[in-house]
């Protein structure tokens, strides 16, 4: 019994053979990790080709966070774990609803299945808006270092977060946090030692920062040091990203912003049309609440056609799907998404109304993500695989990989 696979939602996993630490670094572009590798500030990272594997995955519609953690803990896309956005719009409620919450999660983790199983698990996320969806069903260990002095045996399986970590509480708004999960990852694979662990760090840097520059490589050797560390301390290590990032502004830095509400207001009439961004959360300052994802509900048939029609024409869009066309291509739950999905081109956000978003925290410009164009993610790990599935890869295969296909250190995989 001990030595059976766990199963979970049509998959299986073999129980961990050494600790395995599956890492989501959040906004994680490839061209970041290519850019710290060759200015020389990630040796870790740098000789993952020659010992380790080096792969790419596409993330999941939209390219947003919760999405993209939700996916990569359960396994699978969003059309079966419910969360596709931070918002949804409940019809019969009448009213735009947080998806924060785990009531909305319609699948299990492998996190809580392989705990389940008798494996000890230990889940550390940056912001504490996804430390309930991810740790749900779970007994183990599972905090945010945002609220990492709350944390706490009874509701978190672990106290006295920062005098273990010897961390001061980081700011929500800064590299701090994402270095605390780290620093929070290397203490508990030093100390408890768990069997599976999960690392979700946020993308403050990324919005801020263009791969290659100062504060972007700053930031990825920190990580090396912390990856480099665990590494030696014999962990089996896969690392992938909810999303990519990119700049998403004109040659003089402005952004490039499709207001769809106003646009639709416009053509169509006030009320006729609701557009909801999926991006928007409490915490919005460093991104403006803009992305390249936008889903809009439509008053009437008629509307609908005319909304078609007018946003496919318009400059800054790069897709216009029907709620049954983006429930197909994306895998997204059709009753959680509105009547037209709209993405917007890889230079171009998507906003609702010009008065609704606040850029004044914009105090550099604009990186987001969003759009298919922000799709392709990092896929490494610290072993060679034994095989790699002829298919297309997501970043939602990283606990298959990491448990079921990766051999010795440094190791003789095919
Ligand atoms: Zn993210
Ligand atoms: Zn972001």
């Amino acid at each position: 019994m001990p030595y059976d696979p766990i199963h979970v939602n049509g998959r299986s996993y073999a129980r961990p053979q050494a600790p395995t630490i599956v890492v989501c670094i959040d906004g994680c572009e490839q061209e970041y990790i290519n850019q710290a590798v060759q200015a020389g500030v990630a040796p870790f990272l740098a000789q993952l080709s020659a010992r380790g594997s080096v792969l790419a995955a596409d993330c999941v519609m939209p390219s947003f966070t919760n999405p993209n953690n939700l996916s990569i803990v359960t396994g699978v896309p969003p059309s079966v774990h419910g969360i596709c956005g931070n918002y949804f719009y409940d019809a019969e409620a009448g009213q735009e609803v947080l998806m924060n919450d785990p009531r909305y999660l319609r699948a299990p983790s492998i996190l809580a299945s392989a705990a389940e199983a008798g494996c000890s698990v230990a889940v550390v996320t940056a912001k504490d808006k996804l430390r309930a969806l991810l740790g749900h069903g779970l007994r183990g260990i599972c905090f945010s270092a945002e609220k990492a002095d709350d944390a706490n045996e009874k509701d978190n399986g672990i106290g006295d977060v920062l005098a273990r970590i010897g961390r001061p509480l980081p700011s929500v708004y800064s590299a701090d946090l994402s270095e605390f999960v780290f620093a929070a990852g290397a203490m508990l694979l030093e100390t408890a030692r768990p069997d599976l662990m999960y690392l979700s760090t946020t993308d403050y840097v990324q919005h801020k920062f263009a791969p290659g520059t100062a504060g972007a490589n700053a930031f990825y050797a920190m990580m090396d040091r912390y990856l480099l560390r665990m590494d030696q301390a014999g962990a089996v290590i896969g690392i992938t990203a909810d999303h990519g990032m990119n700049a998403k502004t004109d040659s003089a830095g402005r952004p490039n912003i499709l207001f769809l509400q106003d646009a639709l207001d416009e053509v169509l009439g006030a009320r006729k049309t609701r557009v909801l961004l999926p991006i928007t959360d409490p915490y919005v300052v460093h991104h403006g609440a803009l992305g390249s994802y936008a889903t809009v509900y439509v008053a009437s048939r008629d509307h609908l056609a005319t909304a078609i029609q007018f946003l496919s024409r318009q400059d800054h869009v790069e897709r216009v799907l029907t709620r049954a066309e983006a429930a197909a291509e994306f895998e997204l739950p059709p009753d959680r998404i509105g009547d037209i999905v709209v993405t917007a081109k890889r230079l171009s956000v998507l906003g609702t109304s010009a008065s609704r978003h606040d850029l004044a925290g914009l105090d550099v410009p604009l990186r987001s993500h969003g759009g298919a164009s922000e799709q392709r993610v990092p896929l490494l790990f610290n072993r060679r695989l034994t095989s790699v599935p002829a298919r297309r890869l997501r970043n939602f295969d990283v606990f298959d990989l990491a448990l079921n296909r990766t051999g010795a250190p440094g190791g003789a995989g095919a």
